[in-house]
């Protein structure tokens, strides 16, 4: 039984994602486990299934501490002074979604065998054992968890500054941030206030039926953002998702910055000469070409993948084009509040529009086709076999092919009914796309 896909275990509310499985989980989890922080982002279902999550362990024998409401990167480095952390969270999915995800003490996610071992347990009814009843875990409520990161992030911020400039001056910025009613709103703008910057926020009240904009932190998504940052001529737009992992961002003339600029932005400043990037097989060429002196390593999609690799290979930083940026100097979890604080860092010095025209541009599409989770293999089969006579083959995730004028990615996207098509060309990028599109929508006929 598939319980944990590439971000945690995450479904619909009450159909794929139920108490009777939180329970199972906490079950698993606190049989191995003698102490937890336990968070939750503003999902409507959080709270429930948080209480099932905290019965289940605290019935094996775990002790648990709550700190409420709270980003994913708050949690996991939280998750420092326990055995484990655990959060409730849908990420960047619609309001209807809920999910669980599961921290080390390092900042890393669950791997793979980590998984598995809960996924058997509950699956064959094992080790799901409650202890006598003086051994029952404790629940407590920790309320410094927020203050905690933000003071990490701020102390890291100037150090950084320290190693740059010789100098540590407040940020003087105007920021528009737009929380998307997501737990960023617990931290980030308190924290942009404290480093200086004039900030303007938007949909910073979570709210866990996302009235503002849907959580993903997209250019079609951030419309009120991109109008804002010029409206109040500010220097920069900050956008997060849901559990504010992921960062993304407007430059000054309200133009958002899409992923593949913002990792390149990002890699220049973290990766020294001669250092390592690593990357999933979605990024852009302009990572490598922007960064002629560094080595890029490509993972599969998925941020664990990528946090994993720097961990194995000591990489300087890596990242996802969808928002989520590692700087293992702080953390391996993903962190939109310290990016935002480093984005912020270097915008001080150089203007974003100035950083974004600096990247050498090839065009970019990407998309993706509606496909029953059922039909993605065969799907993947008739891909592989006609990408095949295009050029070489990569199938480190999905089906890249390398040709002399670009290269297609067709993979089957881990936490949705989709195929993600991407295409990346020196001149037709249009083309090169339609061919991928064809031949998915072709063996789905
Ligand atoms: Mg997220």
């Amino acid at each position: 039984m598939k319980l944990f896909g590439s971000s945690g275990i995450r479904g619909i509310t009450n159909k794929e994602v139920t108490v009777d499985l939180a329970l199972k989980v906490g079950l698993a989890l606190g049989g191995t486990k003698k102490s937890a922080v336990i968070g939750r982002d503003p999902r409507i279902a959080g709270e429930m299934i948080e209480h099932a999550l905290i019965s289940g362990m605290v019935s094996a024998g775990c002790d648990v501490m709550r700190i409420g409401l709270v980003t994913t990167p708050t949690l996991a480095h939280a998750a420092r002074n326990f055995d484990c952390g655990v959060m409730v969270t849908a990420s960047h999915n619609p309001s209807e979604y809920v999910g669980i995800k599961l921290w080390n003490p390092d900042g890393m996610a669950f791997d793979s065998t980590q998984q598995e071992e809960i996924e058997e347990a509950i699956a064959l009814a094992r080790n799901l054992n409650h202890v006598e009843w003086n051994r029952i875990g404790s629940i407590t409520t920790g309320n410094n968890a927020v203050r905690e990161h933000l003071e990490m992030i701020l102390h890291n911020v100037k150090q950084v500054k320290v190693m740059v400039d010789m100098k540590v001056k407040p940020a003087s910025l105007r920021v528009v941030l737009d929380c998307g009613c997501g737990a960023g709103g617990t931290i980030t703008p308190y924290l942009l206030r404290e480093m200086g910057c004039d900030v303007i926020t938007l949909n910073a009240q979570p709210d866990g039926y996302f009235p503002a904009r849907n959580p993903e932190p997209n250019d079609a998504n951030l419309g009120l953002l991109k109008r804002a940052v010029k409206e109040f001529d500010a220097d920069l737009g900050i956008a997060q998702d849901g559990d504010a992992d992921r960062m993304m961002a407007v430059d000054e003339n309200g133009v958002f910055v899409t992923g593949d600029e913002m990792l390149a932005i990002f890699a220049g400043y973290e990766c020294k000469a001669g250092g390592t990037l690593v990357v999933p097989v979605d990024t852009s060429m302009t990572v490598d070409d922007a960064l002629p002196d560094s080595s890029v390593i490509r993972t599969r999609v998925g941020d664990v993948y990528v946090a994993e690799e720097i961990k194995r290979t000591g990489a300087d930083f890596g990242g996802e084009p969808s928002g989520s940026w590692i700087f293992p100097r702080i953390s391996y979890c993903p962190d939109g509040i310290y990016a935002a604080a480093r984005l912020i860092g270097i915008v001080q010095d150089t203007g974003l529009s100035e950083l974004r025209k600096r990247l050498p541009q090839y065009p970019t599409k990407r998309g993706t086709v509606v496909c029953d989770n059922e039909k993605k293999g065969h799907v993947m089969n008739v891909v592989r076999s006609e990408l095949e006579t295009f050029g070489t083959i990569t199938d480190i995730d999905g089906v890249r092919v390398e040709m002399d004028e670009g290269w297609l990615l067709v993979r089957p996207s881990g936490t949705e009914p989709k195929i993600r098509i991407t295409a990346e060309a020196r001149t037709c990028v249009d083309e090169l796309y339609y061919v991928g599109e064809e031949i998915v929508k072709e063996a789905l006929v």
